[in-house]
């Protein structure tokens, strides 16, 4: 069988939680799985999900930890650059045999400008034909979505963020 693309993206809380109930559903049916985040510092907040892969033989990857929305001295073309750097990274990692590839908020890399849709279209005509692979973040772009086989859009109804409760540890991360 052909792997499958997904994407979860919208404006909710779900979607990397998501790719990591995905993973770790793959992972108890014996898959090859490699979790890669994109603009996550583990040096700033020890991810719950990645000791727990850890434990479970899934291989985590942390890929331009740092977006300028949190760290404004960054440049545009600073980011932009780990980003193509990342893509060609991706492209070996097709070459490895995962089962399961998970590009955790790449959708955000392309919504901010760091990487055009056609370089992420690309990346998609690249992958081997049986990994099922996984884009998160908000903003999907729409030919993004019709090359997805599967798409969910998680729509905030709240969030304790809106009356000012900060990420909570074991919720957020
Ligand atoms: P999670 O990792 O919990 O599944 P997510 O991947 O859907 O969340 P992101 O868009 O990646 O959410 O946002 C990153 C962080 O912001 C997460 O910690 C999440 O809880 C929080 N968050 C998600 N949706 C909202 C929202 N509508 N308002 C404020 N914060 C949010
Ligand atoms: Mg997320």
């Amino acid at each position: 069988m052909n792997g499958l693309i997904q994407i979860y993206t919208g404006d909710g809380k779900g979607k990397t939680t998501q790719a990591v109930g995905q993973a770790v559903r793959a992972a108890g049916c014996g898959f090859k799985i490699c979790f890669i985040h994109f603009f996550k510092d583990p040096r700033r907040f020890a991810y719950g999900e990645d000791k727990v892969f850890k434990k479970i033989g899934i291989k985590v990857l942390h890929f331009v930890i740092q977006h300028p929305h949190f760290y404004p001295h960054l440049s545009k073309e600073r980011i932009r650059k780990d980003c193509l750097k990342a893509l060609e990274d991706i492209k070996k990692i097709f070459k490895k045999n995962f089962d399961m590839l998970i590009l955790d908020e790449i959708n955000i890399a392309l919504r901010d400008g760091f990487l055009k849709e056609k370089e992420v279209l690309s990346l998609l005509e690249d992958k081997p034909k049986k990994l099922h692979l996984i884009l998160t973040g908000r903003g999907a772009s729409r030919d993004l979505l019709k090359k997805a086989d599967l798409v969910s859009e998680i729509r905030k109804i709240k969030h304790p963020f809106d009356k000012g409760i900060k990420a909570v540890k074991g919720i957020e991360y």
